[in-house]
């Protein structure tokens, strides 16, 4: 008996293992729905990367040849600056920050990172340039702190305790039953869609990469909750060329260029004040977000004084 259990208990030990490993690659999977169809040149070659300078040339985007979702576009988000897309669901805005990523190969048109078309630089390479803070953050059934030290491994406990403080998430952390050591994820304790986004912003800020692609989330967020990734964003976002899904007025203000996407066409282009001043589709678009928060918030404090 004595014989079978210690192999038993091995055995136990690296199905744990096993298991724990295999979730992280399905989660990564997820996480970057890798396409088995990019795939990197033969003679691929590492991206040189300097500040990060991108450019989108005449881009034209399929999933489906039947149906056509990006339409020619063009644009460059120059080294350190903020280009924010927006525009009405289904127009084609996080297809353009999966396009940069190169998640997937585009019909006709070029993008480059510092000059170099990205379908000659290894795939490798390419990523490790970009911090991607999706809507909706996959965890790894792991600690806090094994899920923020993802951004880069060699990382120290103060590394990521300041990455945490950073992006306004340390406190949240300290609050947890076991702090840092608290397992999350689906198996662990459940974090709301801001803490998540806020444990994206930690990893990111210990990756340092120069190029960030932010796709905010359409969910309404109280605004203290707001308020904190806003200021997070806004020191990740510093001097980084930063591409942003945007759907916050917070986030499109201080954009360097907006960009108006329209059935996969740039409907409009320009700063938040000449877009506004145009009375067209974003000034409709963003009357309509201020007058549905202003709703909101006098429901808000109806419901308070009752
Ligand atoms: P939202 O604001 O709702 O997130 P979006 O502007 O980001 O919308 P995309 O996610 O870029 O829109 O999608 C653009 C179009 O491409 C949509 O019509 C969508 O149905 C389609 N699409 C997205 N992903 C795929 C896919 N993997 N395969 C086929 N079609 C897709």
């Amino acid at each position: 008996l004595l014989q079978l259990s210690v192999p038993l208990n091995f055995i136990g030990f690296v199905y744990r293992e096993i298991r724990q490993g295999l979730t992280d690659i399905e989660q990564m999977f997820d996480l970057l729905e890798v396409k088995a169809e990019v795939k990197d040149a033969p003679d691929a070659a590492e991206l040189r990367i300097g500040q990060g300078a991108i450019s989108f040339k005449d881009v034209h985007f399929s999933y489906d040849p039947a149906r056509p979702i990006l339409k020619g576009i063009s644009f460059e988000v120059p080294a350190g600056k903020t280009v924010a897309v927006v525009g009405p669901s289904g127009a084609g805005k996080s297809t353009l920050s999966r396009l940069l990523y190169r998640f997937y190969d585009i019909q006709s048109g070029a993008i480059t990172v510092d000059g170099q078309d990205i379908r000659t630089v290894t795939q490798k390479s390419l990523r490790t340039a970009i911090g991607m803070v999706p809507q909706d953050t996959v965890l790894f059934n792991d600690t806090v702190a094994y899920n923020i030290r993802y951004g880069r491994t060699s990382a120290s406990d103060g590394e990521v305790f300041a990455a945490a403080e950073v992006a306004q998430i340390a406190h949240f952390i300290e609050m947890l039953p076991e702090g840092f050591e608290t397992k999350v994820g689906e198996r662990g304790l459940k974090l709301s869609g801001g803490e998540k986004q806020r444990v994206a912003i930690a990893r990111t800020i210990l990756k340092a990469p120069p190029i960030l692609i932010l796709d905010e989330a359409t969910s309404a967020l109280d605004t203290t909750t707001e308020r904190e990734i806003q200021t997070a964003l806004d020191v990740v976002s510093k001097n980084r060329t930063t591409l942003v899904i945007a759907h916050r007025l917070s986030t499109v203000i201080s954009a360097d260029e907006i960009i108006v996407l329209k059935s996969g066409e740039i409907a409009e282009r320009g700063t938040h004040a000449v877009l506004l001043e145009k009375s067209g589709l974003y000034a409709s678009m963003w009357n309509r977000q201020r007058e549905a928060t202003q709703a909101e918030e006098h429901l808000k404090q109806v419901r308070e004084s009752d």
